[in-house]
This record gives structure tokens, C-alpha cells and sequence, in this order.
């Protein structure tokens, strides 16, 4: 065996530890992101009925504020009615104080809705806020614990990882970076065994002329089918 592919299958069995190791913190990215969705659609919810009623309480502040100037137009032009020079005058102040007070009247039907209104809302927001709040106390319990599991991991393959980087010093670097990039595109499997005729990392047949140079263990082979490193298993 070529001594530099001899040293790859060493990292190699080292890497798929590794990956073995890391599978189940792999989809933890993947998880959280879709969880933080799910959460930031709840919080949105909250916002949303929390603004609605922000704003329904202003519209009644601004309800209460109308009532009074009513009342007021109300007042004035009833003292009006005592001062008025004829009759003429009278009765459009008259006209003018219905009309007043059947504005008064819708505001105050308006008020009553606001006030349905905001009680409604009140108890909305009070659900959406307990609901926000169970489902950040999830999200919070998942991210410990995969951070916890990201951390424990972490030292599994730093036990297992011991020696690596000093096979790959004394490998070519451009041969490192080939075998990296068929580590992650071929399964973790970037250096495999020949037997028979065979590849057995895509079972095609090795022609003649790569059987050769394997033999001689001269020069690094690939696969011409799938590019991965072979060596004849001895
Ligand atoms: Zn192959």
C-alpha cells in the first residue's frame, strides 16, 4: 500500500469515529432553527393582540375625551337658549343641541364597544403571553440541553481525535484536501478497499492499467467511477 494512502485510512478510521460521535448533535442546527421559527410565530401572535389592544385603549381615552366636549356643547348651548334675541334663534340652537346630543349618543354606544372590546382583548393577551411564556420555557430546555450535548460530545471526540493532526502533517497537503472533500461527499468512506477487480466503495471494476499502479504502490489511485481512494486489501 502506498504509505500516504496507508496514513489516510488511518484518519479516516479516525473521522468516521468522529462523525459517528457527532451524528446525533449534526441535526441540532437544523431542530433549533425550526423551533425558533415556531416561537417567533407565537411571539408574533402575542405582539399582535397585545398592539390591538394598546390601540383599542387609546381609542377609548380618545372616546372619553369626545364624551366630555359633548357634555360641554351641550352645557353652553343650553345657557345659550336663555340669551337667544328671538325665536328664530331659538329653535337652531335647539336643532344644534339634538344634534350634539345624537352625536353624544353614538359616542357613547362607541365606548361601550371599546370597553366590550378591550376586556376581550385583555384576556387574549393573557393567554397568548402564558402560551409565549410555556413555549420559550421549552425552547429554553431543548437549547441547555443541546448545548450540553454539543458540549459532551465535543470531548468524546477530542479523546478520539488525539493524533490526528500529526498523520495529516506528514501527508501532502493537496492529497489531505482530496481526501477531505471525498470524506464529506462519499458517505465518510474516502479511502476504500479494492477487492477482486472492485471498488468496493461503488462496486465498478478496476481496469488493467489503475491495477497496476495499485500493485506497485507507486502512486496514489482513484476510482474512475466515484474518485475515492483505493488500496488492494492485504
Ligand atoms: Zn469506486
Amino acid at each position: 500500500m502506498h504509505p500516504d494512502v496507508q496514513k489516510l485510512l488511518k484518519v479516516q478510521k479516525v473521522d468516521q469515529s468522529i462523525a459517528k460521535i457527532r451524528r446525533d448533535i449534526d441535526s441540532i442546527p437544523k431542530e433549533r432553527a425550526r423551533r425558533e421559527s415556531a416561537l417567533g410565530a407565537v411571539k408574533g401572535e402575542h405582539v399582535a393582540v397585545a398592539s390591538a389592544l394598546q390601540q383599542a385603549e387609546v381609542s377609548q381615552r380618545n372616546n372619553e375625551v369626545s364624551l366630555k366636549q359633548s357634555d360641554e356643547e351641550i352645557k353652553k348651548l343650553d345657557g345659550r337658549l336663555n340669551t337667544v334675541k328671538n325665536n328664530a334663534e331659538y329653535q337652531a340652537t335647539l336643532l344644534q343641541i339634538e344634534s350634539v346630543k345624537r352625536e353624544r349618543a353614538r359616542l357613547e354606544e362607541e365606548g361601550l364597544s371599546l370597553l366590550e372590546q378591550i376586556e376581550t382583548l385583555k384576556g387574549t393577551v393573557a393567554e397568548r403571553a402564558e402560551k409565549l411564556a410555556a413555549e420559550q420555557a421549552v425552547f429554553d430546555e431543548f437549547e441547555q440541553k443541546a448545548q450540553a450535548l454539543i458540549v459532551e460530545r465535543q470531548q468524546q471526540v477530542d479523546v478520539v481525535a488525539v493524533g490526528r493532526e500529526t498523520l495529516l502533517a506528514d501527508i501532502p497537503k493537496d492529497l489531505v484536501s482530496k481526501y477531505e472533500r471525498l470524506f464529506g461527499a462519499r458517505d465518510s468512506l474516502a479511502v476504500c478497499a479494492v477487492e477482486g477487480q472492485t471498488c468496493t466503495g461503488c462496486y465498478t471494476s478496476i481496469p488493467p492499467n489503475l491495477q497496476v499502479k495499485l500493485q506497485a504502490s507507486s502512486a496514489v489511485v482513484q476510482c474512475d467511477a466515484c474518485q475515492r481512494i483505493l488500496y488492494y486489501a492485504e
